[in-house]
Order: structure tokens, then sequence, then C-alpha cells
């Protein structure tokens, strides 16, 4: 089956949306639109220098009005491991770069300025971490942070101020001071839970509230005359009165320091809570919460809430909950977001999945990644746009079977590069994996990565889609094809083979088992049921979630001490954890599932090997999941001349989706899937004394790491 003809790429902007791109006053500066991209996490940060500011500008290329960076260290007491640091004059290059990559696109420059008190255990510096009172630092470091004296207070004051005189050196326009999510000292000063002093920075919350309005003050006065000054602030933690709430204090601070700050850039506290994912929030989440600054202050305000809809933007700038629209997630998802709204090209917005793979790239300090946009983190290293590809250079007619998201991502790429392309599935609608699942509880959202593909690949005459076509190697040989892409997929075991278990699981063929693919195809399970989760990502939860929605009692067993252990990474545990308890029957952790047969499992301890028996009249396995690479394994027998067959996505190698989409971008950027000898992508290497000793190597660099090196060089590092 064809589409009918191709449609323009876009449309007229709609006069409607000008109110989207009227310029704002911003203290000392403007900015061109609302569209401002918050400051978020990205996994590049100071290691990865000119990877993070080419992505900042290809944000600014898209055409947000602003783009900020991630949080900034101002001193090494208060020392977050994967973000960036202004510690002094020296880190000012790396920062330098980013601030032109932003403003080479028009583009205001803002920057997060943090000092992250006991939320660090400066394991690198080994500076004793600060707080306004004794106690342990987060998570489980073994490791207190001191009670802050006066002068200490006056010293994290002075750091700001330089910090604030060197962004400016930088060229940032806009400096920010961070209390939010809970993260940063002048959030620890404001709240009861961490401050317990007796002198004037706590108790009342006037004085907890002191250091805060001094930070900002002493930041309008060292830079105040031409940089905005921001305050980032967490309104509500989403704990009632025993923290900050937009009906008690989080309000009462914006009502004392209404005035005070040229921004006020307003979220939800914590981290957690502020970035939720699509499984349990919508957009617009924030809303309730924040919508009482605007009443407050006169001062611009920006808020964020996984805002991709251009009708709801409008509404929020219309209606006055906002006057900027801030974006993190929806930026990354499609850096040109603003630019499509004014060009009309509503339909190409490449809309934020609010899955949170961008998330646990920071979180396991990885580079940037994105399950609906594979080029982010990849601009500098290997040269990729989100919008920009290069033309065909081979003559190849390329055929792709399986239209899940790697064959989807692939075709859509393909496509743009002038290849004529034919995407096969055997499925009446393209989608995988993602169509199934996007049917399962708290995952509508991630439809849109079949949508958005879809979409494009209406419009483009040179790929050809053909559903309901069951495809045999026979049948591909016959066909005129060079290049073969297979992208059939993956599908999970039944037999219990996963991380814990390297061998079929006892019993399996004495009761009934299944498998996620069975319960998302209509066969699900009766009476009792045991789950065994040893993936540890989403796929457990939901599917328990799904069964109990459909009357199932699930007890939920997993080898691990956390339920859906992965999502500590994409900001989801703790939500699907108690959604577990709340739910299922009962939840074992730290239980390994040794043995099955009619109507019982059988249970142990991880540790001790203590076992216990319990009822099961049928067992769902989500453990891991093997290629279906059956016509793979079929061409491969028959071809020795002829087409090139590559496997991508699940079929190669089963993952995530965003996995699955970067596999499908990387062969309609390479046309292969090979691994070369050396890696085909930039590094960011430190010249140390490399030329002296190896001087035959020099030319490996020239082309690459040795030009960022130079220049980092003649910045003066
Ligand atoms: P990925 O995540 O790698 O994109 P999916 O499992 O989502 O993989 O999609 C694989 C797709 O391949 C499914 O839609 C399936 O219907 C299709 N498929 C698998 N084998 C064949 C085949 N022999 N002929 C046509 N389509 C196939
Ligand atoms: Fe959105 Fe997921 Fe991309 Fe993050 S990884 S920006 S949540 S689509």
């Amino acid at each position: 089956m064809k589409y009918p003809a191709p449609r323009p790429s876009c449309s007229a902007a709609d006069p409607m949306f000008a109110p989207l791109f009227t310029p704002l006053q911003i203290g000392p500066v403007t900015i061109r639109n609302r569209f401002y991209q918050v400051p978020h996490c990205n996994g590049m940060n100071r290691v990865h220098p000119s990877a993070m500011a080419q992505m900042r500008g290809i944000k600014a290329e898209g055409g947000w009005g602003a783009v900020c960076t991630e949080q900034c260290d101002v001193h090494y007491s208060g020392c977050h491991p994967r973000e960036l640091r202004l510690w002094d004059q020296h880190d000012l290059p790396i920062l330098a770069r980013a601030v032109d990559e932003i403003h080479k696109h028009g583009a205001l420059a803002g920057i997060e300025l943090a000092h992250n008190g006991f939320h660090v255990h400066n394991l690198e510096t080994r500076a004793i971490p600060m707080a306004p009172s004794l106690t342990p630092t987060r998570s489980n470091a073994p490791v207190m942070a001191r009670e802050m004296d006066l002068q200490d207070i006056r010293d994290v004051r002075r750091w700001h101020r330089l910090a604030a005189i060197n962004a400016k050196r930088a060229g940032f326009d806009i400096v920010y001071i961070y209390a939010g999510h809970d993260m940063t000292l002048p959030a620890h000063f404001l709240s009861r839970r961490h401050n317990r002093r007796t002198d004037c920075y706590g108790g009342s919350l006037e004085n907890r509230v002191r250091l805060l309005r001094e930070l900002v003050e002493d930041a309008k006065d060292a830079v105040g005359d031409r940089c905005a000054i921001a305050l980032r602030f967490g309104v509500d933690e989403l704990i009632g009165s025993e923290g900050l709430s937009c009906v008690g204090e989080g309000h009462d601070v914006v009502q004392m320091l209404a005035h005070l700050p040229d921004l006020w850039d307003v979220n939800i506290s914590s981290f957690e809570n502020d970035g939720q994912s699509s499984r349990f929030s919508e957009e617009g989440f924030q809303e309730e919460y924040i919508r009482f600054v605007k009443k407050v202050t006169g001062k611009p305000v920006v808020g964020v809430g996984r805002y991709t809809s251009p009708d709801r933007m409008l509404w929020l700038i219309s209606t006055g909950v906002l006057d900027l629209i801030g974006a993190a997630r929806p930026s990354i998802a499609d850096p040109f977001l603003p630019e499509k709204i004014r060009t009309g090209a509503y339909d190409d917005i490449r809309e934020c999945i609010g899955c949170n793979i961008c998330i646990a790239s920071d979180k396991l300090s990885v580079p940037l990644r994105c399950t609906q946009n594979p080029t982010i983190g990849e601009e500098w290293r290997r040269g990729w746009h989100p919008e920009r590809i290069a033309a065909k250079d081979t003559g190849d007619r390329v055929l792709i079977v399986g239209g899940g998201p790697a064959g989807l991502e692939a075709a859509v790429w393909l496509g743009r590069r002038g290849y004529e392309t034919t995407l096969i599935d055997r499925s009446p609608e393209f989608g995988g994996r993602v169509r199934r699942e996007a049917r399962l509880p708290g995952l509508r959202a991630w439809q849109r990565v079949v949508d958005w593909r879809l979409e494009q690949l209406k419009k483009d005459r040179h790929v050809t889609l053909l559903p309901n076509n069951d495809v045999t190697a026979g049948i591909i040989l016959e066909a005129d094809f060079t290049l073969i892409a297979l992208a059939t997929g993956a599908e999970w075991r039944s037999d219990g083979i996963g991380r814990s278990l390297t061998q079929p699981l006892r019993g399996v063929e004495l009761t009934a088992i299944f498998t996620p693919e069975d319960i998302l195809a209509g066969r699900l399970p009766e009476g009792r049921v045991v789950l065994f989760d040893d993936d540890h990502y989403y796929m457990g939860g939901v599917i328990a979630e799904y069964l109990v929605e459909r009357g199932c009692d699930v007890t939920f067993v997993t080898p691990d001490s956390l339920v859906s252990s992965f999502t500590t990474n994409t900001a989801e545990q703790p939500r699907i954890q108690r959604r577990m308890l709340e739910k299922c029957s009962a939840v074992h952790v730290s239980t390994q599932l040794i043995e099955v047969r009619a109507g019982e499992a059988d249970l142990a301890c991880v540790f001790t090997g203590r076992p216990r028996t319990i009822m099961a009249d049928a067992i769902v396995l989500v453990t891991s999941q093997v290629p279906c690479d059956e016509l793979f394994l079929d061409l491969f027998a028959h071809v020795s001349v002829g087409p090139r067959v590559v496997r991508i996505g699940d079929c190669y190698a089963p993952g995530t989706i965003a996995a699955a989409v970067y596999s499908g971008h990387l062969f309609a950027r390479t046309l292969d899937n090979r691994l070369s000898d050396s890696p085909p992508f930039r590094r960011e290497n430190t010249q140390l004394d490399w030329d002296q000793r190896f001087p035959e190597d020099m030319g490996v660099f020239r082309g690459c790491d040795r030009n960022q090196v130079l220049e980092r060089n003649e910045l003066g590092q």
C-alpha cells in the first residue's frame, strides 16, 4: 500500500500563535519569544564540554528564546559529580563555549549557579559538606555535613557573587539562584526539616528565607546591570505542611521575595516530583501548584509541565498562568519545537513521550539520550542534526522488514536522504512493540513514537509502506533490493532465563506460563498469578498493573531488593514500588523463583536461600528477550552474493525503545551496523605530552579532538 500524495512539510504559521512569539523584557535583557529551555542535566556537563555546548546551540537554532545550562557549582565544597562548575576563572572556557553556541543563534544564555549543601558528599574534592544544621548527607554514603557558622554563610554568599561575576564574564545573560528540588543550600535553609538553627538564619520563615534573599540581592548587585537574575524555586514539595506548599510556606516565600528577582522559574520539588514520567502525570501536571505565582508577583514567570501542545502553550500565556513556556524534556525530544510552531509545522513536532530515558542517561553519567530524538547528545560527537541529514550517497534500493520503532525510524531518515525505501510489516498497523506496549497502564503517550514517524512517512514520496505483508527469505530474494534491514523485533522468553536464572526454570512444562506477549495478545492468566520480574525495568510493573485491573490476584516476585530497580534512574521507582504494594496481593523482593508446578511455586531468599512455597495457578515470566531473527538466519543461509542484509533494533539486540530508535537512525545514517576498529565519533581528550611521545599519531588528532584541545589551550586552560 502506498499513502497518498506527499504533503508540504509545513503549512503557513497561524497568527493565532503570535502571542508565543512576542518578545519579553526580563530585567536588563529581552527574550525574543516565549520559549524558554530551563536548566536541565544531560550527562555531558564538564566531562564532555563540546558535546554539551553543541547540544545547547542546536536548541537555540531550533528557536528557543533562552537556553540555560544545567546546574553549575559555585564552589568545591558543594560539588555535584555530574554537573558543571564555576569555581573560578579556570572554568570559564567550557562555559564560554556554551554561551557562544547559544548566542550564535540569537538566544539568551542562562546559567544555574548552585551550592549543593548536604545533597552531595564531595567525594571528589574531599571538602566536608555543609548544611544549615548537622545532618548525614543524602542517600547512603557514610558522610556527615557539618553545621555552617556565620562565616560559612558569608563565604557561600561571596562564592555565589564571584561565580555571578565570572558568569557575566563568560557572556551569560541570565544568572540563576537555585532554590529548587531540595538540592541546594538556599533550599535547605528554607526547609523546617533541614534547618534547626536558632540564629538569624533559622526559626521563622523570615529567618529561613534570609540566605535566599541575600543571594538574589548579591547577584543583582554584582551583575544585575547586564544580567537578569532568575530565581528557581520549588513552590510545593507535595508533603503537605511538613514542607513548602503552594498554600503555605511556598506561597509565602514568593510573596516575601515577589519583586526581587527579574524572573521566577517555578516548579514542584523534589526532582522526582518535578520530573514525573507520563506514567504518573499528564501534560501540565504542575499548573495547580504554580498558578498562584503570577498573582503574587509582577515579574515574569516561567514554569514547566512537559508542554508539547501549541494550543496549551497559547492558553497558558493568554490566560496569564505563565509568561514563558518552560521546557526541558520537550526541548530534548524536539530541539526545533519553537521553530515548528513558528512556521506552522505543527504535525512535525516530535512530542516528548515522558519516558525519562533522558534522566536515566544523566543518572548513569553518559551523554544525553532520548527515545524520540536519537540525535541528542550526538550533535558534536557524530555531527548529527535533529532536522538535517546528508543526501544519499549510494545507489541502494532499501527494504526494511518490520515497522516497529527501529524500522519506522530507519524509514523516515532513509526517505529524507532520498533512498527509495520499502517498509513492510506483517501486521495491519505499523508500530510493533510500541503499539502494543502503549496499551499498558500509564504508557499511552508512548504511542507518539509511532505517530510522529507515520506522520513523517505519509509525506515522503521515497518511502512505500506495505502493511499486512508477511515476508519470507524467498519473497525477499526475488525482489530487487540491494540493501535489506531486518527490524523484526524480539520476544520475551518463556523459560525463565534472565539475569539470575541461567538455566530454564524447573517445572515450566507442568504449569501455565505466560509472557508479556501472551498478555498483550489477550491471553490472560486466571486465578492466583505469580509474576516473576528478572528484567527490573518497567515491563514487570506495568504487566502486574494490567493484570490486577483485569481482576487477577497478582503476587510480584523479584530477586532485586527494589521493585523495578532500573527505574531509580528514570525518577519513577518509589512511585512504582508504592503502586505494586497497593495493587498486588503480595510483593516479595530479594526473592528467587526456584521451581514451579501445577498450583504452586517455590521461592527462596536470595541471601539466605530460605525456601517458601506459595500458591500459583499461573506464572508470568518477565525475564529477558530473544531476537526474532529466523528471517535473518534464513536469508543468511541463502545469500552468498546479492543484497546486503543488516539487523537493526531488537532483532539485533533486544533493549529499550530508545535503543531501537537509535539503531534505526544509525542505520539510516550509515547503512550499516558493523563495529569499526576506531570509534566512529569524536572524543574529548585532554592533551598531555602525546605530541612528544607519539609524534606519528598526531594526524589522528588533527581532524577531531585536537581542534578542541587547542581551542581550550588557547582559552588558557
Ligand atoms: P523493534 O523494536 O526492533 O523496532 P518491534 O518488535 O517493535 O521491533 O517490531 C518488529 C516488527 O516486525 C513487528 O511489527 C512485526 O510484525 C514485524 N515482523 C516480524 N517478522 C516479520 C516478517 N517476517 N515479515 C513482516 N513483518 C515482520
Ligand atoms: Fe521525553 Fe523520553 Fe525523550 Fe526524555 S527521553 S525527552 S522523556 S521522549
